[in-house]
């Protein structure tokens, strides 16, 4: 870092930049981490230089050497962290990695049904302005209207009406528990694919804080950068040999051209690291924070979506308190708590304005964080959103928000001087 100071000191600032936004800021993010110095260094290596086109041992180019070592070490440490019988690191993203199921599993007028955007579901998932919706026929599940939760009997129903040649579990914004099993027998009985999309809750899957979907679904996607701590990226799994192979060829050629070693070599890092036993222990207390922010948002008055959270994350309902997520998003953020507006189920606003804040647990735990940190940090944000004009109250949570930070110094090891 102290040569790219030197060689582009404009681009340097850049980077220092944002080091120092993520050292000043409270990372509520609920789909952000910070990856271990180890991710980062793989993620930064020769291994950029090199194309890989194929698999480990079947590639289309020379001097695979070394490539080929670090992204079956990628595979083989996956597919033993959720027990899959088989694994392709290759996804660029979360988005890349649905996009080769479906290559796989669909043609274009086939049926897909996955959860509403708008009650917690991704875009990849039948959204109109993403390819799954302009290219296949959707249908949407929901939450239940009383409960806030899912409601499978009424996704069964749901299910034996529309027929979907594919079911999509695994959400962005549902804080309980998925029932994959039950998600198993919807799909047994209309005869439908079942895909799992747990970008969000992967760590918590592979620490065993999460039921493990691989048993029960043809097919398990997921990014690698939420709660599983490693660097931008996607993966897919399954138990099934022959769709293993199918999906392989649809990340290549099918969807990608040349895979990201630098990238594979750093997902390697951080599986490696997750299966280490301090990741359980890291995984265990993501939950044990979110549910203590849970609870105090919950003592001072806010109304939380299904009351409460079993996993990483919360939905605030901002309607008890007259607020847009909107508005909340900016008066959080003019505190430097970085977070996210977001739907609430049976949403009034729009996608713009929305009537929910979507925050998590798991970047602030790895910067070390507990329990009544993550209360103060219920306490701030109330103080914050219900006293919205008040400069005073506004310098205190700032004052707050810093002395936390500077607690739970982020990358101490990194400094990119910048010449000035
Ligand atoms: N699937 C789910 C459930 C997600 O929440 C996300 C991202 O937030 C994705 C897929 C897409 O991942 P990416 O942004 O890496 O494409």
């Amino acid at each position: 870092l102290d040569f790219l100071a030197q060689t582009d000191p404009t681009l340097a600032a850049m980077i220092q930049g944002e080091l120092q936004r993520q050292r000043e800021h409270l990372e509520l993010i609920a789909s952000e981490n910070f990856t271990s110095a180890a991710v980062l260094a793989a993620q930064g290596s020769v291994l950029t230089n090199k194309y890989a086109e194929g698999l480990p041992k079947k590639r289309y180019y020379g001097g695979c050497e070394w490539v080929d070592q670090a992204e079956q070490l990628a595979i083989d440490r996956v597919k033993e962290l959720f027990g899959a019988a088989h694994a392709n690191v290759q996804p660029h993203s979360g988005a890349q990695a649905n996009f080769a199921v479906f290559l796989t599993l669909l043609k274009p007028g086939d049926k897909i049904m996955g959860m509403d955007l708008s009650h917690g579901g991704h875009l990849t998932h039948g959204s109109p302005v993403n390819v799954s919706g302009k290219w296949f026929e959707v249908c949407h599940y929901g939450v239940s209207a009383e409960t806030e939760r899912l409601d499978y009997d009424a996704i069964l129903e749901l299910a034996k009406k529309e027929k979907p040649k594919l079911l999509i579990c695994g959400f962005s914004a549902y804080p309980r528990i998925i029932e994959f099993d039950k998600f198993r027998a919807i799909a047994d009985e209309v005869g439908a694919y079942l895909m799992a999309d747990i970008a969000h809750i992967a760590g918590l899957v592979a620490s065993g804080h999460h039921p493990n979907p691989l048993p029960y679904c043809d097919v398990v996607t997921t990014t690698t950068h939420k709660t599983l701590r490693g660097p931008r990226g996607g993966l897919i799994m399954t138990n099934d040999p022959e769709l293993g192979k199918k999906f392989d060829k649809s990340v290549f050629p099918g969807t990608q051209g040349g895979p990201l070693e630098q990238v594979i070599a750093a997902k390697a890092v951080a599986f490696g690291e997750a299966l280490k036993p301090e990741f359980k222990v890291y995984s265990g207390e993501v939950i044990a924070n979110a549910q203590s922010l849970a609870n105090q948002l919950t003592q001072r008055g806010f109304k939380l979506v299904s009351g409460g959270t079993d996993n990483h994350l919360m939905l605030v309902d901002l309607r008890c308190i007259d607020m847009t997520g909107k508005e909340a998003d900016k008066l959080v953020s003019e505190i430097n708590i970085t977070a996210n507006k977001n739907t609430v189920p049976f949403d009034p606003e729009s996608p713009f304005v929305t009537s929910g804040l979507r925050l998590g647990s798991p970047a602030m735990t790895t910067r070390g964080l507990g329990v009544d940190d993550f209360a103060e940090i219920g306490n701030i944000i109330a103080d914050c959103l219900l006293n919205r004009n008040d400069e005073g109250v506004k310098q205190d949570c700032l004052n707050r928000v810093k002395a936390l930070c500077d607690r739970f110094p982020l990358y101490p090891h990194l400094n990119i001087p910048v010449p000035v």
